[in-house]
């Protein structure tokens, strides 16, 4: 780390010391876990637009696609494992040090790696809901399901998107067939919010109850780039809660923040919140 970084790190574990930090989390904390984000420094820009709601309802080879390309994703998403970066945030959770964690990410790795009571604001790709009668069935269950309808299915993913999305082309979709609710025959869907979609208004309004009650609001690997994370360091600021921004590259938060810290994650998240509690 270089001088300036660090004596930025010790100014947030200052913060973070005196407690009642909500971390929000987006992409750029899982990319250490092999989870590629597509908008930041070293994603490559994605071919497939991200799937829309009415494109996945109301278009059936629409969805085939989906679930072809989701099938496959999931064997690098399902598979990830938390990196030091999920490890440091568990750790500061159990340390009393945090007033919530919210995240942007579909992946389920805070949990792996131990924390708890996380905002998933966009669903989480583990969990496949029935659009009718609403039953939620774990993935690796329905990923059996999957395999076991499409024996022959053998395409093999290039890049993988952060939102369990691949490149896939048409020729090796052949014959992948979709299958329903075991118990309604309905359409399952992941229990992700896809593009376009809004955020069920009870995350959002648990979200903004952390965010108000908060010393701190510390986003991890998140550009902000879209309205869905950057509404909460709007509010932040309005309510007169400090912002921090642990991220590589530039993010849109920027103007808000009273701290930016422009280093790897791996790198900066392990040093901090060792010290002794303020309290
Ligand atoms: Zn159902």
């Amino acid at each position: 780390m270089d001088l300036q970084v660090v004596e930025q790190v010790a100014r947030l574990d200052g913060w973070l010391a005196e407690g009642g930090v909500v971390v929000l989390s987006g992409a750029g904390l899982s990319t250490d876990s092999g989870i590629p984000d597509y908008r930041g420094p070293s994603g490559s820009a994605r071919r497939n637009t991200p799937m829309t709601y009415q494109t996945f309802t109301g278009d059936p080879l629409a969805r085939r696609r989906y679930w072809a390309r989701s099938h496959l994703g999931w064997r690098t998403i399902g598979q990830a494992r938390p990196n030091d970066g999920h490890r440091a945030v568990a750790r500061w959770q159990e340390r009393g040090l945090l007033h919530g964690v919210i995240t942007q990410n579909v992946d389920g790795l805070h949990q792996a790696a131990g924390a708890r009571d996380v905002v998933e604001l966009h669903g989480n790709l583990a969990r496949i809901t029935c659009l009718a009668c609403g039953v939620l069935t774990p993935r690796e269950a329905f990923a059996v399901r999957l395999t076991d309808a499409n024996p022959r299915f053998a395409a093999v993913a290039t890049a993988v998107n952060a939102d369990g999305d691949v490149e896939l082309d048409d020729a090796e979709l052949d014959g992948f067939a979709v299958v329903d609710c075991v118990d309604c025959g309905g359409m399952l869907k992941p229990d992700v919010v896809y593009f376009g979609e809004t955020v069920p208004a009870d995350r959002v309004s648990r979200a903004f109850e952390l965010v108000a009650g908060a010393r701190t609001l510390l986003v991890l690997g998140s550009s902000l780039t879209v309205m869905s994370g950057r509404r909460f360091v709007l509010r932040a600021v309005k309510q007169g809660v400090r912002v921090a921004i642990v991220n590589r590259g530039v993010t849109r938060g920027e103007p808000y923040a009273d701290l930016v810290i422009d280093a790897p994650l791996g790198v900066v998240l392990p040093h901090l919140g060792a010290a002794p509690v303020i309290g």
